[in-house]
């Protein structure tokens, strides 16, 4: 396989646009070698500029579940654009999207479109510090919310439970007001609580980590968390822009049993276009302009073009009743092909899966927190990426992200991935 013409490309690219990505994890910088440039993709397959093809395993990073150029969502893009591509005024598509995922997620009354999950999850606790009037949010180290301020923050230095900045640009004072735990510990949770028991405005966690590998809650965390935050009085979040309309209809809240107060989409409900969303009860959402004072806007929110994919995309998930289940089986097919794979070359590693979302790392301990995952042998992780994808096997290019399976992958293609990883392991 050959990558001259994207080499070349990334060499243009890299002279006018920063990096030459416009968004970090595409530079491969933490695998090595020279992006892949897309020329196209149908389905499960996408087409590299030196006439490559690939099996996808990142789906956009999650939007395109239903396999790419999808005709039912193509056909909706071309109608609505043919009408006008953006007013600055309502249209009667806001409404239907709304409906539709409302009725999908099943436990929210209101929900407000943007064009991000870091613009989603940046006013959900905007929301929160308005509805609960504090000014303190909790975080999880190694879940990531978007490139927000509050949330670009690491832990801090000595017993200090609030965190420092993890990026220049971001200021002290911003990470003084987010606390760090880590995830699936609810101890750690409790003590930031007994610190900062009327503070807390709320405490936002991906209900399934996808940001570190993938990574599920253990029993009792999500529970736990639902619990604190009703005792002392603050809002739990959900930043379900990767798990929500992917896992289930109603998302994690819906398979795993529990209740947020305000829940952040993304990805899958924008049907590869831009779209973020939050939802809550009309408790909470009364207090957004202009029903309440909490102030949020944007020029291109509720696109129409954007709303039509999303829309069409959120239907076709609904209205399948089967497609749940045969996302998780696929899936469940990579992770039983890959295990035995593993186990016969003896190589340690941890395959976390649940639905559609699926990671591997090359380490012996569960991998079940920010610190586990960063156990995982590097260089491993490297020379089985770049194995891969000789093998027409796109995954994503860094051990923290998320496998995402979409519908258009076949069961043919599982054992052809499976076959290509054969190869690749026995190569170790
Ligand atoms: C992708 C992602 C975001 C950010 O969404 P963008 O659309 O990239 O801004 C936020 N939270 C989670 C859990 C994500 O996976």
């Amino acid at each position: 396989m050959r990558y001259q013409r994207s080499s070349i490309l990334f060499k243009e690219a890299q002279k006018v646009i920063a990096g030459g990505v416009n968004s970090p994890v595409r530079a491969f910088k933490s695998v090595g070698g020279t992006p892949i440039f897309v020329e196209k993709a149908k389905g499960a397959l996408l087409y590299d500029k030196d006439g490559n093809t690939f099996l996808d395993y990142i789906s956009s990073w999650g939007p395109m579940i239903l396999g790419h150029a999808y005709d039912p969502v193509l056909k909706a893009i071309k109608n609505r654009a043919e009408k006008g591509t953006s007013f600055g005024i309502p249209t009667a598509l806001e409404t239907e999207i709304a409906s539709l995922a409302l009725e999908m997620v099943g436990n929210k009354d209101k929900i407000r479109f943007v064009n991000s999950g870091t613009e989603a999850c940046m006013s959900a606790i905007r929301l929160a510090r308005g509805f609960t009037n504090r000014e303190k949010i909790i975080k999880f180290r190694g879940c990531y919310h978007g490139h927000s301020d509050a949330f670009l923050i690491q832990a801090g230095s000595g017993a200090v439970t609030f965190g420092s900045p993890s990026s220049p640009g971001v200021t002290k004072g911003t990470a003084e007001d987010t606390l760090l735990a880590d995830y699936n510990n609810l101890e750690e949770v409790i003590k930031i609580f007994d610190e900062y028991p009327e503070e807390i405005a709320a405490v936002i966690v991906e209900p399934v980590a996808g940001n570190m590998g993938c990574i599920t809650p253990k029993n009792g965390f999500l529970e736990g968390l639902r619990n604190i935050c009703d005792k002392f009085d603050s809002l739990l979040i959900f930043d379900e822009v990767m798990t929500g309309f992917r896992l289930a209809k109603g998302g994690a809240q819906e398979i795993l049993g529990v209740t947020a107060d305000i829940v952040t989409y993304g990805k899958v409900l924008g049907g590869g276009l831009p779209v973020g969303a939050f939802a809550a009860k009309n408790e909470i959402m009364k207090e957004l302009a202009p029903e309440g004072e909490v102030y949020q806007a944007g020029t291109l929110s509720g696109n129409p073009i954007a709303m039509a994919a999303g829309l069409a995309t959120i239907q076709a998930l609904d209205s399948d009743q089967e497609i749940y289940l045969r996302l998780e089986k696929k899936t469940e097919n990579l992770e039983l092909g890959f295990t035995e794979v593993l186990n016969k070359k003896g190589l340690p590693h941890q395959i976390n899966r649940i639905g559609s979302m699926f990671s591997l790392h090359f380490t012996e301990e569960p991998v079940i927190d920010f610190r586990t995952a960063e156990l995982g042998n590097n260089k491993l992780f490297k020379t089985y990426f770049h194995g891969m994808l000789r093998e027409g096997i796109y995954l994503p290019p860094s051990a923290f992200e998320s496998y995402f399976l979409n519908d258009a992958l076949t069961f043919s293609n599982i054992n052809k991935t499976i076959e290509a990883f054969r190869k690749v392991i026995s190569g170790f």
